[in-house]
Protein backbone atom coordinates (compact mmCIF):
# COMPACT_ATOMS: atom_id res chain seq x y z
CA UNK A 1 0.00 0.00 0.00
CA UNK A 2 1.54 3.36 -1.15
CA UNK A 3 1.04 6.70 1.17
CA UNK A 4 0.88 9.73 -0.31
CA UNK A 5 4.26 10.52 2.00
CA UNK A 6 5.95 7.80 -0.34
CA UNK A 7 5.68 10.13 -3.21
CA UNK A 8 5.59 13.41 -2.28
CA UNK A 9 7.21 14.74 1.48
CA UNK A 10 7.46 18.44 2.55
CA UNK A 11 11.90 18.72 2.82
CA UNK A 12 13.58 22.39 4.09
CA UNK A 13 14.60 22.27 0.27
CA UNK A 14 10.70 22.15 -0.60
CA UNK A 15 7.93 19.42 -1.31
CA UNK A 16 10.13 16.23 -2.48
CA UNK A 17 9.50 13.64 -4.57
CA UNK A 18 11.85 10.41 -3.87
CA UNK A 19 10.61 8.04 -7.04
CA UNK A 20 11.21 10.75 -9.09
CA UNK A 21 13.97 12.68 -7.31
CA UNK A 22 12.38 16.24 -7.77
CA UNK A 23 10.83 18.94 -6.05
CA UNK A 24 7.86 21.05 -6.87
CA UNK A 25 8.95 25.17 -5.88
CA UNK A 26 11.53 24.19 -3.95
CA UNK A 27 13.06 26.86 -2.08
CA UNK A 28 16.47 26.30 -2.12
CA UNK A 29 18.91 25.38 -5.82
CA UNK A 30 18.14 21.73 -6.32
CA UNK A 31 18.73 19.31 -9.11
CA UNK A 32 15.29 18.98 -10.15
CA UNK A 33 12.46 21.13 -9.97
CA UNK A 34 9.37 21.22 -11.06
CA UNK A 35 7.38 24.80 -11.17
CA UNK A 36 4.27 25.67 -11.33
CA UNK A 37 4.59 29.58 -12.27
CA UNK A 38 6.97 32.67 -11.91
CA UNK A 39 6.22 34.10 -8.75
CA UNK A 40 8.98 34.75 -6.35
CA UNK A 41 8.31 32.99 -3.79
CA UNK A 42 7.65 29.83 -6.24
CA UNK A 43 10.24 29.90 -8.94
CA UNK A 44 13.41 30.82 -8.07
CA UNK A 45 17.66 30.78 -10.12
CA UNK A 46 19.87 28.07 -9.63
CA UNK A 47 18.33 24.67 -10.05
CA UNK A 48 19.85 21.95 -12.83
CA UNK A 49 17.02 21.26 -14.39
CA UNK A 50 13.23 23.02 -14.12
CA UNK A 51 10.51 21.68 -15.78
CA UNK A 52 7.67 24.01 -16.57
CA UNK A 53 5.16 25.31 -19.03
CA UNK A 54 6.78 27.41 -21.70
CA UNK A 55 4.94 30.42 -20.68
CA UNK A 56 6.31 30.09 -16.88
CA UNK A 57 10.04 29.64 -18.20
CA UNK A 58 9.87 33.02 -20.54
CA UNK A 59 8.97 34.29 -17.30
CA UNK A 60 11.73 33.45 -14.98
CA UNK A 61 13.97 33.77 -18.28
CA UNK A 62 12.65 37.72 -18.07
CA UNK A 63 13.25 37.99 -14.56
CA UNK A 64 16.20 36.20 -13.76
CA UNK A 65 18.20 36.44 -16.82
CA UNK A 66 18.51 33.24 -19.73
CA UNK A 67 20.89 31.42 -17.08
CA UNK A 68 18.59 31.10 -14.24
CA UNK A 69 18.34 27.08 -14.76
CA UNK A 70 21.17 24.88 -16.12
CA UNK A 71 18.30 23.20 -18.43
CA UNK A 72 15.01 23.86 -19.06
CA UNK A 73 12.02 21.43 -20.05
CA UNK A 74 9.11 22.90 -21.15
CA UNK A 75 5.91 21.03 -21.11
CA UNK A 76 2.27 22.41 -22.39
CA UNK A 77 -0.80 22.07 -20.29
CA UNK A 78 -2.17 18.50 -20.65
CA UNK A 79 1.20 17.43 -21.64
CA UNK A 80 2.40 14.25 -19.64
CA UNK A 81 6.04 13.04 -19.01
CA UNK A 82 7.46 10.37 -17.27
CA UNK A 83 10.51 10.28 -15.25
CA UNK A 84 11.88 7.55 -13.12
CA UNK A 85 8.29 5.60 -13.38
CA UNK A 86 7.01 8.95 -12.23
CA UNK A 87 4.54 10.75 -14.36
CA UNK A 88 3.90 14.87 -14.18
CA UNK A 89 1.21 16.58 -16.02
CA UNK A 90 1.03 20.19 -15.77
CA UNK A 91 -2.81 21.52 -15.93
CA UNK A 92 -4.38 24.65 -15.52
CA UNK A 93 -4.19 26.90 -12.31
CA UNK A 94 -5.71 29.84 -13.44
CA UNK A 95 -3.37 32.15 -11.65
CA UNK A 96 -1.35 34.05 -14.03
CA UNK A 97 0.36 33.40 -17.54
CA UNK A 98 1.60 29.64 -17.90
CA UNK A 99 0.64 28.98 -13.96
CA UNK A 100 -0.16 25.41 -13.44
CA UNK A 101 -1.06 22.68 -11.03
CA UNK A 102 1.76 19.79 -10.71
CA UNK A 103 -0.52 16.35 -11.20
CA UNK A 104 2.00 13.52 -9.80
CA UNK A 105 0.78 10.04 -10.43
CA UNK A 106 2.92 6.92 -9.65
CA UNK A 107 1.61 2.95 -8.81
CA UNK A 108 -2.01 4.02 -8.98
CA UNK A 109 -1.45 6.91 -6.53
CA UNK A 110 -2.46 11.21 -8.12
CA UNK A 111 -1.59 13.66 -6.02
CA UNK A 112 -1.89 17.36 -7.20
CA UNK A 113 -0.07 20.27 -6.20
CA UNK A 114 -2.19 22.82 -7.09
CA UNK A 115 0.18 25.97 -6.60
CA UNK A 116 -1.22 28.99 -6.39
CA UNK A 117 -4.95 28.96 -8.07
CA UNK A 118 -8.30 30.96 -8.71
CA UNK A 119 -11.41 29.40 -9.93
CA UNK A 120 -12.33 32.70 -10.79
CA UNK A 121 -12.53 34.19 -14.64
CA UNK A 122 -9.17 35.72 -15.64
CA UNK A 123 -8.77 37.12 -18.91
CA UNK A 124 -4.88 36.49 -19.03
CA UNK A 125 -4.85 32.54 -18.41
CA UNK A 126 -6.43 29.38 -19.14
CA UNK A 127 -9.28 28.91 -15.93
CA UNK A 128 -8.47 26.36 -13.53
CA UNK A 129 -9.11 22.95 -13.99
CA UNK A 130 -10.06 20.47 -11.61
CA UNK A 131 -8.64 16.95 -11.49
CA UNK A 132 -9.53 14.26 -10.15
CA UNK A 133 -7.24 12.80 -7.28
CA UNK A 134 -6.22 11.01 -4.08
CA UNK A 135 -4.83 13.95 -2.18
CA UNK A 136 -5.21 17.67 -3.15
CA UNK A 137 -2.20 19.57 -1.67
CA UNK A 138 -3.23 23.38 -1.86
CA UNK A 139 -2.35 26.85 -1.71
CA UNK A 140 -4.76 28.83 0.61
CA UNK A 141 -3.61 32.37 0.95
CA UNK A 142 -7.34 33.61 1.03
CA UNK A 143 -8.77 30.21 2.21
CA UNK A 144 -10.40 31.49 5.52
CA UNK A 145 -14.54 32.89 4.67
CA UNK A 146 -13.23 36.68 6.27
CA UNK A 147 -12.11 36.86 2.72
CA UNK A 148 -14.52 37.94 0.08
CA UNK A 149 -13.39 39.79 -2.97
CA UNK A 150 -15.97 41.92 -4.71
CA UNK A 151 -16.45 41.04 -8.39
CA UNK A 152 -13.36 42.29 -10.45
CA UNK A 153 -15.83 43.45 -13.36
CA UNK A 154 -18.05 45.68 -10.73
CA UNK A 155 -14.73 47.04 -9.44
CA UNK A 156 -13.29 48.20 -12.76
CA UNK A 157 -16.87 49.63 -13.80
CA UNK A 158 -16.62 51.59 -10.53
CA UNK A 159 -12.96 52.42 -11.48
CA UNK A 160 -14.27 53.61 -15.30
CA UNK A 161 -17.23 55.95 -13.39
CA UNK A 162 -14.73 57.84 -11.13
CA UNK A 163 -12.44 58.29 -14.42
CA UNK A 164 -15.69 59.78 -15.53
CA UNK A 165 -16.58 61.79 -12.72
CA UNK A 166 -12.96 63.18 -12.15
CA UNK A 167 -11.70 63.63 -15.98
CA UNK A 168 -9.41 66.24 -14.16
CA UNK A 169 -7.57 63.81 -11.91
CA UNK A 170 -5.24 61.10 -12.66
CA UNK A 171 -6.80 57.59 -11.63
CA UNK A 172 -3.58 55.36 -9.86
CA UNK A 173 -3.77 51.79 -9.33
CA UNK A 174 -0.99 49.92 -7.49
CA UNK A 175 -0.56 46.26 -9.21
CA UNK A 176 1.49 43.18 -8.31
CA UNK A 177 3.68 43.41 -11.68
CA UNK A 178 3.68 39.95 -12.79
CA UNK A 179 -0.60 38.85 -13.21
CA UNK A 180 -2.28 40.90 -11.68
CA UNK A 181 -1.44 44.47 -13.45
CA UNK A 182 -2.04 42.67 -16.56
CA UNK A 183 -5.03 40.96 -15.22
CA UNK A 184 -6.23 44.61 -14.51
CA UNK A 185 -5.30 45.76 -17.82
CA UNK A 186 -7.33 43.35 -19.64
CA UNK A 187 -10.39 43.76 -17.06
CA UNK A 188 -10.19 47.63 -18.86
CA UNK A 189 -10.17 46.71 -22.80
CA UNK A 190 -12.99 44.46 -21.92
CA UNK A 191 -15.21 46.96 -20.17
CA UNK A 192 -14.17 49.17 -23.39
CA UNK A 193 -11.19 51.57 -21.97
CA UNK A 194 -9.51 51.66 -25.47
CA UNK A 195 -7.24 54.57 -24.53
CA UNK A 196 -3.21 54.72 -23.72
CA UNK A 197 -2.63 53.40 -19.93
CA UNK A 198 0.34 54.91 -18.47
CA UNK A 199 2.25 51.93 -16.91
CA UNK A 200 5.00 52.08 -14.73
CA UNK A 201 8.79 50.54 -15.93
CA UNK A 202 8.55 47.84 -13.95
CA UNK A 203 5.68 46.65 -15.80
CA UNK A 204 7.11 46.99 -19.39
CA UNK A 205 9.23 43.74 -19.99
CA UNK A 206 6.55 41.70 -18.48
CA UNK A 207 3.69 43.09 -20.35
CA UNK A 208 5.04 43.10 -23.17
CA UNK A 209 5.69 38.87 -23.16
CA UNK A 210 2.12 39.10 -22.06
CA UNK A 211 1.33 40.13 -25.62
CA UNK A 212 3.80 38.47 -26.89
CA UNK A 213 1.75 35.46 -25.76
CA UNK A 214 -1.15 36.26 -27.29
CA UNK A 215 -2.85 38.31 -24.19
CA UNK A 216 -3.68 42.00 -25.97
CA UNK A 217 -3.56 44.37 -23.47
CA UNK A 218 -4.02 47.44 -26.06
CA UNK A 219 -2.02 50.95 -26.35
CA UNK A 220 0.39 51.33 -23.56
CA UNK A 221 3.22 53.96 -22.61
CA UNK A 222 5.87 54.20 -20.12
CA UNK A 223 4.82 56.29 -17.45
CA UNK A 224 8.14 57.67 -16.63
CA UNK A 225 8.12 59.22 -20.42
CA UNK A 226 4.55 60.57 -19.92
CA UNK A 227 4.32 64.35 -19.60
CA UNK A 228 2.61 65.46 -16.40
CA UNK A 229 -0.31 66.68 -18.64
CA UNK A 230 -1.13 63.55 -20.43
CA UNK A 231 -1.60 61.66 -17.33
CA UNK A 232 -4.12 64.38 -16.31
CA UNK A 233 -6.01 63.91 -19.28
ZN1 LIG B 1 1.57 33.30 -7.29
Amino acid sequence: MIRPQDLLCPKPEGLYCAPGDFYVDPVRPVDRAVITHGHADHARSGHGTVLATPETLAIMGERYGRDFTGQQQAIGYGETISHKGVEITLVPAGHVLGSAQAVVRWKGLTMVVSGDYKRRRDPTCPPFEPVPCDVFISEATFGLPVFRHPDDREEVARLLRSVQQFPERSHIIGAYALGKAQRIIRLLREAGWDRTIYVHGALERLNALYQKHGVDLGPLAPRHRGRQEELRR
